[in-house]
């Protein structure tokens, strides 16, 4: 036999299930705003609720909190979040060592200073211990990342923020559902911030939110997606405009469409379901990865339920010397299914370059902050070098495609000597 890379066979040439998955009454609630005359949150009241507002409701009962800001993006929702924590210029911030890169351009994006720790090797989520040696006078913030498919170690960071008085956010982008010690996640710091994009467990193509316990949080989350304005308890008359005006704090316009929020309305009523489906796919995955010798992501102690953004696969090891691209590449080949090495480092991401925009040179002292050579994360780098992923939609369709996935795994390992 010979690896599909290399003219032979492959394990696999079946399609997989593509992503996103419509809802099936999606297409007649995205058609009833199209008629509706309201596609903004910035529109007249037409006698019902918004989408957004509605989504807003469900979304903060799901996750059983008091409070939901839809945004336009995961990106929009940890901005307005950390502006309503009162994270702003020159504050240091706390973000793992690996996570996708707006964890981290977003605490730029605010003025801030990200700080990269070290992540935990067998979760690939922010190590507490590598947080609190990270601290400084001028920290005021931590962001956790629950990635992939796992959830940060909330005991210990929970703690430190305590202990330290650091106001700690969530980054839940990848982990609608998921459930530490009966907390859903999102739930456990000052604020969570979700992302509604394309790939996400629960999607409207681009869209996000942030939760909160705390309504003035929300309030001032609120106006900072709608430049200044919010809506009112009561609704105007009809055909009137909805927002009102305060001129407490300075916002953007970061708001949700209608179309989205309908969208996503329609997809969070087959999320829990979805993230049922995935859970079962992926423990029968692990377990024959396990007898092949591969080790999965692990997740932290409190884990009730993990949600599965991504599958992670630990090379054992034996893989040692061999570009975790290029096994990747291999298994892609055996099965038509995109296998990719997990996010590099942040300052190592050829996507994070805070000196590629002339809105981050605030000076001598500020660049030399946000330099990103100034950051050695040689724990994290070895972590991303060593673990491949793949996207949740694959955990979607039959048992047998866990087993097509454990089949090329194994044939990589027999095989590994002939990726170089
Ligand atoms: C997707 C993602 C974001 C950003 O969300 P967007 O909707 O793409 O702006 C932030 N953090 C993490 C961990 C993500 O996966």
């Amino acid at each position: 036999m010979t690896l599909a890379l290399h003219g032979g066979d492959p394990v696999r040439t079946a399609s997989w299930p593509i992503w996103p998955q419509p809802a099936p009454e999606a297409g007649r609630q995205l058609a009833d705003v199209l008629a509706s005359g309201r596609w903004s949150i910035s529109g007249p009241y037409r006698g019902a609720d918004t989408r957004e507002r509605t989504f807003a409701r469900r979304f903060a009962e799901y996750n059983g909190t008091g409070h939901c800001v839809p945004a336009a993006s995961g990106t929009a929702a940890l901005m307005i979040a950390l502006e309503a924590c009162g994270i702003g210029a020159g504050d240091e911030v706390i973000v793992p060592g690996i996570s996708w890169v707006a964890t981290a351009s977003t605490v730029l994006a605010v003025n801030a200073v990200p700080v990269f720790a070290e992540v935990d090797p067998d979760t690939l989520c922010l190590d507490p211990a590598a947080a609190e040696a990270a601290i400084t006078p001028a920290t005021r913030a931590i962001i956790v990342v629950h990635l992939y498919s796992a959830l940060a170690d909330m005991d210990a960071l929970r703690a430190l923020a305590r202990r330290h008085d650091l106001t700690l956010i969530e980054d839940a982008a990848q982990a609608h559902g998921a459930v530490h010690r009966g907390a859903k996640a999102g739930t456990m710091g000052r604020a969570g911030a979700f992302s509604m994009h394309h790939t996400k467990v629960l999607t409207c193509g681009e869209g996000g939110a942030a939760i909160t316990a705390d309504p003035q949080l929300a309030l001032r989350m609120a106006e900072l997606r709608a430049d200044g304005r919010h809506q009112p308890e009561q609704p105007p008359p009809l055909n009137e405009m909805e927002l009102v005006t305060t001129g407490t704090v300075m916002g953007s316009n970061r708001a949700l469409s209608e179309f989205h929020a309908a969208l996503l309305i329609a997809q969070l009523g087959r999320l829990d379901q979805q993230n049922e489906q995935r859970a079962v796919q992926a423990a029968a995955l692990e377990k024959s990865l396990a007898d092949l010798g591969f080790a999965t992501q692990r997740t932290s102690e409190g884990t009730e339920r993990r949600t599965y953004f991504g599958f992670v696969i630990r090379l054992p090891e034996e893989f040692d010397g061999i570009d975790s691209a290029a096994a990747a590449a291999a298994v892609s080949a055996e099965l038509s299914l995109p296998v990719k090495p997990v996010y590099p480092a942040i300052p190592a991401s050829p996507l994070y370059r805070p000196d590629s925009r002339r809105r981050f040179d605030l000076g001598d002292r500020h660049r030399g902050r946000i330099d990103r050579a100034r950051h050695r994360l040689p724990v994290s780098e070895r972590a991303a070098a060593r673990h491949l992923t793949f996207h949740h939609s694959a955990l979607l369709g039959e048992r047998s495609d866990v087993d097509d996935i454990a089949a090329a795994l194994g044939k990589l390992r027999d095989h590994r000597a002939d990726l170089g």
